[in-house]
């Protein structure tokens, strides 16, 4: 009986594929269905804290869970080891070291930076990506202010940080340089004049196509505390230790940190495994399936989930890999035992941006804006309600932002 039980894998325990995972374990009973989740790492990371890890303003360990401390290990088979191919042909999951086949399949792998061709991109900058390539930023930015304390003619562009993208990710990032660097600047006996942090954005405007005011608000409180902002400039070339913008005008800005947040796409696995993309992501239809492929659900990062108002697809964010979860988990339910399968309808519950320390921005529910301490506030209850969804209470007193130690 158990042996014949449907299988069902999910790839990637990110968050769509953490809470798809959790929410199958509630739908279906274990003689229902087999449940397996497959990672490259034995624990999950807060995507959405890496700028904080990257500029060093949290612990590493703070923004990672053990898998096994939030998912009944005994109910999921956990598979620790990297996907390298999905095979939909013969329903494979080719694995680093070895094959699992399934029934039905859940990919959740994510994002990974887009360096749009930029020359020297991939070779030389940072991103901020995974625990792992964040902690390399927080370590080489603060190897360049022990070099520099060190030399006796220290280049001083070694103290400059150059941010490329000034997205949501780039200007999350801002805010924990701002808080980070003058922690720095006192431990290595370093004036904060000596260090430049400039960020370096296409557009004329930071988070292009977001509310003007509450743009505004947030370039100012970067501007107020030291970010320089280089607007309406593409960076055209990456260096080991320059950037080159401009078009007609070439400028060379010299620096020892190089970090790129100017843009994302699909974990490149999905198109080497033969799904068609649409800009890189697969363009899923309303249950949230391939094309073609009724037993593949694709999610998060790695899906264009078209909103049908605009005639665009929403932005790849946690918020929505969240809310896929569910209705993922209930098609799923549905595609075994029956019954009416779910469109996935976005509930926008609104975009919070921290801006570093006590600031943030942004609006919730239907359009109220926030600043300041009571934005971030809102921000650090949302961190908490998905560390709610996960692991419960405990979670959130152990890694929660309102944790009481
Ligand atoms: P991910 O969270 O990227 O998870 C993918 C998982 O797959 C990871 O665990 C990874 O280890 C695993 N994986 C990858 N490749 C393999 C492989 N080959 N084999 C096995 N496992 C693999 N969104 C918001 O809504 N609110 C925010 O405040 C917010 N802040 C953000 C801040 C930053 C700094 C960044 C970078 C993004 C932020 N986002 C935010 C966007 C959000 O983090 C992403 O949209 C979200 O992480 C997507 O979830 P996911 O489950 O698709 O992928
Ligand atoms: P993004 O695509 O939103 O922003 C990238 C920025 O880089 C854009 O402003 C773009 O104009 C700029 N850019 C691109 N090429 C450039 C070039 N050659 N030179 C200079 N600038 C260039 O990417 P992101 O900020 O990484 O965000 C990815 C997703 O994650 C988005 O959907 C975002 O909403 C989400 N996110 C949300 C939050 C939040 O809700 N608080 C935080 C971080 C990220």
């Amino acid at each position: 009986m158990i042996g014949n039980r449907p299988k069902i894998v999910v790839l990637g325990a990110g968050y769509a594929g953490m809470m798809t995972t959790k929410r199958l374990t509630q739908q279906f009973a274990p003689e229902e269905a087999e449940i397996t989740l497959v990672n490259k790492h034995n624990y999950h990371y807060q995507t959405t804290w890496l700028h904080e890890v990257a500029a060093g303003t949290i612990d590493v360990n703070r923004s990672r869970i053990m898998i096994s401390d939030v998912i009944n290990t005994r109910r999921v088979n956990f598979v620790h080891d990297t996907v390298v191919k999905i095979n939909k042909e013969s329903k494979t999951v080719q694995l680093e070291n070895g094959e699992i086949n399934y029934d039905y399949l859940v990919i959740g792998l994510g994002f990974e930076k887009a360096a749009f061709g930029i020359p020297g991109m991939e070779e030389h900058a940072f991103s901020i990506q995974s625990v792992d390539t964040s902690r390399m930023i927080r370590d080489h930015i603060e190897y360049q202010f022990a070099r520099y304390r060190n030399e006796k003619n220290p280049d001083p562009s070694m103290l400059t940080i150059v941010v490329g993208g000034a997205g949501f990710t780039g200007i999350e990032f801002l805010g924990e340089l701002a808080e980070r660097i003058p922690l720095l600047c006192k431990k290595y006996d370093i004036p904060r004049q000596d260090v430049r942090i400039i960020d370096i954005e296409a557009m004329p405007t930071i988070l292009p196509n977001f509310d003007e005011e509450l743009l505004t608000y947030a370039k100012e409180s970067l501007e107020y505390r030291g970010i320089e902002f280089k607007l309406g400039t593409k960076i055209k070339e990456v260096k080991e230790d320059s950037v080159v913008v401009g078009e007609e005008e070439e400028e060379e800005i010299k620096a020892g940190t190089i970090v790129w947040t100017g843009g994302v796409q699909a974990n490149r696995i999905v198109g080497e495994s033969g799904f068609e993309l649409t800009k890189g992501k697969v363009n899923v239809d309303a249950t949230l399936r391939a094309p073609g492929h009724d037993e593949v659900f694709i999610l998060g990062d790695c899906a264009w989930v078209m909103n049908n108002e605009t005639g665009k697809p929403y932005p790849p964010t946690a918020q929505i890999a969240i809310q896929e979860a569910d209705v993922c988990a209930h098609n799923l339910r549905t595609m075994i035992y029956g019954g009416t399968l779910q469109e996935f309808k976005f509930d926008d519950k609104g975009t919070v941006a921290s801006l570093g320390g006590s600031d943030a921005m942004g609006t919730v529910f239907d359009g109220n804006k926030l600043y300041g301490m009571q934005a971030k506030v809102m921000k650090n209850v949302i961190d908490d309600r998905y560390l709610f969804l996960l692991g419960g209470p405990m979670l959130v007193l152990k890694k929660g932002k309102f944790r009481p130690f």
